[in-house]
């Protein structure tokens, strides 16, 4: 195949690697680059959303091996550290509107590794690994991407199109000048995942649980095996990194959430600084960015792999036509539409999520946790917020974006 009519993408994310799927299984060839040597298997993203799952279903087998390495949720829980259990929402009232009417807890490097290995079978799908892009030229008939290796040699390749989808630090977003607009959260979030099952201590438990305290408030999701605690941790004390991770502090930390007295046994740890930002702009010419490239927000609700992942279908589609020979204009739609999913739904959700568990005001917290209460109590509403949470409302919106 002629290297000019590849298509280029960097980063093998979750919006790299399903940006190359989706294009792979048009038949159109992909060279994937990757900075890292490997991909990785750190904590990150662990929620699949419905209507993701039913995106994913597009490529056989996927959605099954996710759900055999993971864990169906069937409800989710808006708690309070004393009250205990405020609301809990049941995804089976969502059974009309998707094949997939649950959350599945799954770590996102099983995504990654699991498409990775499907497209590493395809003669039409190259990988580069220890490849950092670093540089974009664009031309009338194609795109030049240079890559720069460990050694400090350069290659420069050569396609019809490419996708940024490398990361919240976006070289692609950086070579064509595109701004990030937004900010950054003070606190710094700490996730541990550990061996403790809270399940049997918790009375009412569900498997995903947002806790709010005016104190401080956490998060508790359950994978296959283990359970993830979210914590927030004020920017004084995750000045110090040291202290933030030490074990004793940890320790305490965790005896806080639940008492103990056996001890945590703690199998993972991650800190890391929240940004909301939304880039000016989805895209030059031929490049277009995905993912984190384009958008972050706080992890509360699990929507920004999720939507990483739908924007590298909605733009892989398009792509796809156009590569075919439909009008590049189509592209500017991929952009219409992801751009304002990012910022008036994801971030508007995601800054409100947070805005709910970090309130002290008594009157402002009793006042939302009725509403809560009023809403699962409700049919209608229940399957409302659910459509809105699981971000199916947000992707039938978009079919009125022009
Ligand atoms: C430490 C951490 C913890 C997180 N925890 C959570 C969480 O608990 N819950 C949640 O919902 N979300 C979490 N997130 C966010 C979630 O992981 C992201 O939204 C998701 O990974 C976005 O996918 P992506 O493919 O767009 O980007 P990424 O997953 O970041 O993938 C980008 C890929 O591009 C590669 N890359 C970067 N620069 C270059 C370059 N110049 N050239 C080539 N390759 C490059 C990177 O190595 C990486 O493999 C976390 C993110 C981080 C960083």
């Amino acid at each position: 195949m002629d290297q000019a009519r590849r298509v280029l993408i960097a980063g093998a994310g979750p919006a790299g690697l399903v940006a190359a799927a989706a294009l792979a299984a048009e038949g159109i060839p992909v060279t994937v680059v990757e900075q890292a040597r490997d991909l990785p298997d750190d904590l990150r993203a662990s929620t699949f959303h419905p209507p993701t799952l039913d995106m994913l279903a597009r490529f056989p087998g996927v959605v099954e091996a996710l759900v055999a390495q993971g864990l169906i949720c069937p409800t989710w829980q808006f708690r309070d550290r004393r009250d205990g259990v405020i609301a809990t929402f049941e995804m089976a009232r969502l059974a009309d509107d998707t094949a997939h009417p649950y959350r599945l807890q799954c770590e996102q490097w099983r995504l990654t590794r699991m498409l990775r290995d499907i497209l590493a079978a395809n003669p039409d799908v190259a990988f580069l690994y220890d490849a950092r892009a670093s540089g974009v030229e664009q031309d009338a008939d194609g795109v030049t991407l240079t890559v720069e290796r460990p050694d400090g040699a350069a290659e420069r390749l050569r396609g019809a199109w490419l996708v940024g989808a490398d990361g919240a630090r976006s070289a692609v977003r950086r070579a064509l000048g595109i701004g990030f607009e937004g900010m950054t959260i003070p606190e710094t979030y700490l996730t541990l995942s550990t061996t403790f099952r809270f399940e049997e201590a918790i009375p009412d438990l569900a498997n995903i649980a947002y806790i709010s305290d005016p104190e401080e408030w956490y998060v508790l999701l359950q994978t296959a095996g283990l359970w993830r605690v979210l914590l927030p941790t004020a920017p004084e004390e995750a000045a110090e990194e040291a202290r933030m991770l030490d074990p004793a502090r940890i320790e305490q930390r965790m005896q806080a959430v639940w008492p103990n007295p056996a001890g945590y046994e703690i199998r993972h740890r991650t800190a890391y600084r929240v940004h909301e930002r939304v880039a000016d702009s989805y895209g030059r010419g031929r490049v277009f960015l995905a993912g984190d490239a384009a958008h972050i927000n706080n992890p509360l609700g699990g929507m920004g792999m999720n939507g990483g992942v739908h924007d590298a279908f909605n733009l892989a589609g398009k792509l796809a036509q156009v590569w075919r020979g439909a009008d590049p204009a189509l592209l500017g739609r991929y952009e219409r539409q992801r751009r304002k999913v990012a910022l008036d739904v994801v971030q508007a959700q995601a800054l409100r999520n947070r805005q709910v568990l970090n309130q002290r005001d008594p009157a402002v917290r009793r006042a939302f946790h009725d509403e809560l209460r009023a809403t699962v109590a409700d049919p209608a509403r229940h399957r409302a917020y659910l459509l809105r949470s699981s971000m199916i409302q947000s992707l039938r919106d978009l079919e009125e974006v022009a």
